[in-house]
């Protein structure tokens, strides 16, 4: 018996197979016709692997990617954000006629990660995806650019996945949903505050991270480790700073740090949807919501993602937000503070903003140990300092 909420759906679904199952798709998919995926869909590919996109069974059939993008709903009704879709061109789309088999590569090495039967095969509506996903049809913003970038034509069909790519070597923090529930489980935790995050954790992430130890039996960092856009920090180097982190400011036995291989879509609101789904998948009843949560630039207001959960239904998910604004040092509280707990003004605040971040680590300039602890600034400094990081 487990007191953890339910994965959405009702049950872990993860697609990656194994035995005698593996051995002979793995052996039809040689033979099938290739299609290549881009990296935003192998990272897909791997989130349903693990479990962590359950209960879908493959890349989206037509009614649901209809309706996610509509109103949210997969054609079951379930509450679904964001397409999980694969494209091909046109011109690939000819070649495959529905109740085909496929195989799926990956970019880099050509080597086949999944097949896939090809149940349908439909175009798709790059400008009504982008704006009613991400709200604008704007070429700036990073999500919208990657589904013009794609191809026109949507596969869709139950998937079976062979490997997990390299993300079990790469990252000794790789975990799937059916195992974060098994250490929650067994550590007796009910409720569990995920934090989702992809910056390096300062003082004031790790601040909103201790509201919700106050409140939860457990705390779970969860940091994304799929491909970032350009001047994110690398995700291991971000690994470190967790490690310091945790190692020097938090109890050892109520935290744990796990990683996940999803892409940020820099979705916003439904974004946060996504997150949230995902980490009730992981046996998590809390979310961290913080200001303006998977936004980019400014295509969202800053409590956008937290007014959307407002507009969902009772039953459509069992995990629950925690709506939390930015906090900050205040030198005349002399604590971490937010809007909600300070009466002071700006000019006791102390801000700083992550491109003016980036330029004082650039310097080897440090940034004052009320914004971020010394062992996290230690390692930014030397990774801004060295060559890789020059370079970003
Ligand atoms: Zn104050």
């Amino acid at each position: 018996m487990t007191n953890l909420v339910p994965p959405h759906g009702g049950r872990l679904l993860p697609l990656l197979v194994s035995g005698d199952e593996r051995d002979e798709a793995f052996s039809e998919a040689k033979t099938l016709p290739p299609v290549k995926l881009n990296s935003r869909e192998v990272s897909d590919l791997i989130m349903l692997a693990i479990g962590a996109f359950s209960p879908l069974d493959g890349f989206m059939r037509n009614e649901d990617y209809q309706r996610v993008v509509k109103e949210m709903r997969l054609s079951n009704n379930l509450l679904w954000p964001i397409p999980v879709t694969l494209s091909v061109s046109e011109d690939e789309a000819d070649k495959i006629k529905e109740g085909d088999r496929i195989a799926l590569l990956n970019p880099g090495e050509n080597e086949v990660m999944a097949s896939m039967l090809v149940e349908e095969k439909y175009s798709c509506d790059k400008h009504r995806e982008a704006l009613k996903v991400f709200g604008t049809d704007d070429m700036g913003h990073p999500g919208v650019k990657s589904i013009y970038e794609q191809g026109e034509v949507y596969l869709g069909g139950p998937t079976k996945v062979f490997n997990e790519d390299d993300y079990p070597q790469r990252f000794a923090e790789f975990a799937r949903p059916a195992e974060t529930r098994a250490i929650f489980a067994d550590k007796g935790w009910a409720t569990i505050a995920a934090f989702q995050t992809r910056n390096p954790m300062h003082r004031s992430h790790e601040y909103l991270t201790k509201i919700a130890l106050e409140v939860c039996d457990g705390l779970f960092i969860h940091p994304i480790v799929g491909r970032l856009k350009a001047g994110d920090t690398p995700a291991e180097v971000r690994m470190e700073c967790y490690r310091a982190l945790l190692n020097n400011y938090y109890p050892k036995d109520r935290v744990v740090l796990k990683v996940y291989p999803m892409e940020m879509r820099y979705a916003g609101p439904r974004e946060a949807i996504l997150h949230a789904i995902i980490r009730q998948n992981f046996g998590c009843s809390h979310l961290i919501v913080g200001r303006d949560h998977a936004g980019i630039g400014t295509y969202y207001g800053p409590f956008d993602a937290h007014r959307i959960f407002d507009e969902l239904s009772l039953g459509d998910l069992y995990i629950q937000p925690m709506k939390l604004d930015t906090t900050f040092w205040c030198s005349r509280c002399g604590a971490m503070v937010s809007s909600k707990t300070c009466p002071h003004g700006d000019e006791d605040h102390l801000l700083i903003s992550g491109t003016k971040l980036r330029e004082m680590l650039t310097r080897g300039e440090r940034p004052p140990e009320q914004f971020s602890r010394k062992e996290v600034v230690d390692i930014l400094v030397k990774y801004y300092q060295s060559e890789a990081g020059s370079l970003r």
